[in-house]
């Protein structure tokens, strides 16, 4: 597992440089292609639809795929957890790195990719989206709390390490812009950071539950932009694998579990998903 907080931390100064090239830019251009069109054909009638997603849907929002050939880690060594619960110094520049940052942060928005989602889901044909991402655009876009799994947590969000209390990450931004430099938990005293998980760290546990519960009854598992090494979160659409369930990935590059895949389009999110919610939602209505 990577480390969420530094992988925005990185992002914000590696974005402007890095990602937004062409290939992720051509959701401007509609394309009909017959690979969307097999993709089509094998959800046409599905309901209870999964949606696994990963970096590659957000790129197209401005945030970078760092695993992507211009990412981050094919650089830099991620970092680890190390000392932030026992190391104040440590803390204190975790928090004043996140006061700069955060304005950025929560700034970038939702794709077409994320609405053709929304749509999906609000046609109900898309039941649930289990996110790698800790963005949490899914939810800007409009798909309730409930029906989001944020594997990975949110950087949108603030949690208490000791009493596991969380906060709407704004909140925590204006107390800071009111003169704290080291914000602690109101409940508790304790140290408090992002609610994402760390290298190093396991997943949320209830998280990962619903996931694979998830992928166990779902009808048809849609990968999207994810490529499928970082575990176990990549566990989970296996999951679906193993029951028998479809699975179609939507990612440019390759993928451990393409073989395992009924259909492969390695085309950008946002067109694809755009042309199979119009699709679907047109004649499903
Ligand atoms: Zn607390």
């Amino acid at each position: 597992m990577l480390d969420h907080y530094h992988r925005h931390a990185y992002d914000y100064s590696v974005r402007t440089q890095s990602m937004m090239t062409s290939e992720h830019r051509s959701s401007e251009t509609p394309m009909i292609d017959e690979r969307i069109e097999g993709l089509v054909r094998l959800c046409r009638g599905v309901r209870n639809v999964a949606v696994f997603t990963g970096a590659g849907i957000s790129t197209e929002s401005g945030i970078p795929d760092y695993r992507g050939p211009n990412g981050v880690w094919a650089t830099q060594k991620p970092p680890t957890l190390g000392d932030f619960r026992t190391n104040e110094a440590t803390r204190r520049s975790y928090w004043q790195f996140r006061k700069r940052s955060f304005p950025e942060l929560i700034s970038h928005r939702p794709n077409v990719g994320h609405l053709a989602i929304t749509r999906l889901f609000d046609s109900g044909i898309v039941s649930a989206v289990v996110t790698q991402n800790i963005d949490g655009l899914h939810q800007e876009a409009g798909v309730p709390d409930r029906a989001v799994i944020e594997l990975h947590g949110s950087a949108r969000r603030v949690h208490c390490l000791d009493c596991g209390r969380v906060w709407d990450g704004r909140e925590i931004q204006q107390r800071q812009d009111d003169g704290e430099e080291l914000p602690i938990c109101r409940n508790c005293g304790g140290p408090m950071r992002a609610q994402t998980v760390l290298f190093g760290e396991s997943l949320p546990p209830e998280a990962l539950r619903r996931a694979i519960e998830i992928a166990r009854t779902c009808e048809l598992m849609l990968v999207v932009g994810s490529s499928l090494v970082v575990q176990p979160a990549a566990s989970v659409p296996l999951e679906a694998v193993r029951k028998g369930i479809p699975m179609a990935i939507i990612n440019l590059s390759t993928t451990p579990l393409d073989d395992l895949a009924t259909i492969r389009v390695p085309l950008p999110a946002g067109a694809t998903l755009t042309t199979l919610a119009e699709a679907l939602t047109d004649t499903q209505r």
